[in-house]
């Protein structure tokens, strides 16, 4: 048994609100999140970092990034009217940038003013 929690969540032994999947994509909401819509988009296949899965597998990161668009469509974030809200994508790598879980992940915020100051 793996000690990856993401992994875990894929092997479906933790629970996950999932609101994407595809074969090689799951997408699920953050247990804490930071915005209205706080989603994270996994690839199934465990790798740590961005780094790491552009090394093995970049056409999986587009996967991901891809899947990340198509759940800010579900969240009504883009609407291809031109008055979209838009939404953020993060991927925070290594200690300084404050990656807990090491998985790699996307983080799709949105819902609310992202802007700092807030406009
Ligand atoms: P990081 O800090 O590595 O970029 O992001 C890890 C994210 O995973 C955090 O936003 C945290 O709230 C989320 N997280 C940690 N444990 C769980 C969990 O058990 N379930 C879900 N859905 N999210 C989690
Ligand atoms: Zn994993």
């Amino acid at each position: 048994m793996t000690d990856c929690l993401f992994c875990r969540m894929v092997a479906g032994e933790i629970p996950a609100d999932v609101v994407h999947e595809t074969d090689r994509v799951l997408a699920f909401r953050d247990i804490n999140p930071q915005a209205p819509t706080h989603v994270l988009v996994i690839p199934k296949e465990h790798h740590p970092t961005i780094g790491a899965l552009v090394g093995a597998d970049a056409g999986l990161l587009g996967d991901v990034v891809a899947a990340a668009h198509a759940v800010a469509g579900q969240e009504g974030l883009v609407t291809g009217d031109g008055a979209e809200p838009g939404y953020r994508l993060v991927a925070n790598t290594g200690p300084q940038a404050g990656q807990t879980v090491h998985h790699v992940h996307l983080h799709v915020l949105g819902g609310r003013d992202l802007t700092w100051p807030p406009g």
